[in-house]
């Protein structure tokens, strides 16, 4: 492996020496030459999702998220322990249970919470993100700073699942006509953690179906403030979508806008009329475009090195 180096030091050598510099520098220069033009090289060869698909552990850096939820990577990322007094995490294979160590303590603080309510011990959960962050071979779009969370709407009773257990167990629906109600699975205990989850004031937004938000909203006969965080979205029927704010000094990390003001129930309802009468297809629709695969050079520049950090 030293001699192609070797070569390349010859080579700037000469050219060093054309230049009259120091004819000492070459030496020194060696690891810095060949570093640079390496790195980018194996980088560019493949898509972001690849490289941060393979990384198998955090990387040690301190704990930053960098770019945004759908376009970023985590320095520093740590694990969520697979099995905890009050939590599971599951589908031990993709190995998503990593993330921020916000992310990790909101997760174990919840948990605590749930394990209060009748007939849960605790909660599973779900993706988190990858060790590293960035952009997934399959599944979400999001999740890739090590800041979103995906907590299952199935009350977690045991907590000894095997590992076999927590690849074929699944969730449980909560949803009825296309997500504009609430079915029979769905308990005041979901409203409480729920109300619990969007009360952490570290929490950004909650993605939970529609009729879960309208639920929640005719429900609630106290405070009302949490209810603004909690955001109607497609699909989450199946368990919630915590996302956090940017941690403080976290300048790398690029927060969405916060949510609109008021508790956001008008809006959820509005989205529940829509589907259980839909409105006929707007011909002027703009198609949507196909996504282009995110790459290297669309991530901020500290992804470089935190996919190289060993
Ligand atoms: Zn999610």
């Amino acid at each position: 492996m030293i001699r192609p180096f070797l070569s390349l030091a010859l080579a700037a050598a000469l050219v060093a020496g054309c230049g009259g510099d120091d004819p000492e520098r070459p030496q020194s220069t060696l690891p810095e030459a060949s570093a640079p033009a390496a790195i980018p090289a194996v980088l560019s060869s493949k898509s972001a999702k690849q490289l941060f698909g393979a990384e198998q552990n955090g990387s040690a850096q301190a704990a930053e998220p960098f770019g945004s939820y759908s376009k970023g990577c985590a320095a520093g990322n740590v694990a969520l322990p697979e099995t905890g007094p009050t939590w599971q995490a599951m589908r031990l294979s993709r190995n998503r249970n990593w993330g921020h160590p916000e992310v990790v303590d909101y997760v174990q603080r919840l948990s605590r919470k749930a394990a209060a309510q009748p007939g849960w011990n605790g909660l599973y959960i779900g993706d988190i993100s990858q060790p590293r962050g960035g952009p997934m071979l399959t599944g979400h779009a999001s999740h890739q700073v090590g800041l979103d969370v995906d907590i299952w709407l199935r009350p977690a009773d045991r907590l000894d699942l095997s590992a076999s257990e927590r690849e074929n167990i699944s969730s449980i629906s909560m949803r009825r006509a296309k997500g504009a109600f609430t079915n029979d699975n769905w308990t005041r205990s979901h409203h409480e953690i729920l109300k619990a989850a969007a009360s952490d004031p570290r929490v950004a937004r909650i993605f939970i179906f529609p009729g879960a938000k309208v639920q929640m909203c005719n429900d609630e006969t106290g405070d009302r403030a949490w209810l603004r965080k909690i955001r109607p979205w497609y699909g989450h029927h199946y368990h919630f979508h915590v996302r956090l704010s940017c941690p403080p000094g976290a300048t790398g990390c690029v927060d969405q806008n916060p949510p609109p003001p008021g508790d956001g129930c008008a809006d959820a309802q509005a989205w529940v009329n829509n589907i259980l009468n839909p409105p006929p297809p707007d011909p002027n629709a703009p198609k949507p475009k196909p996504k282009r695969e995110i790459t290297m050079a669309d991530l901020p520049a500290q992804c470089v090195s935190v996919l190289s950090a060993r």
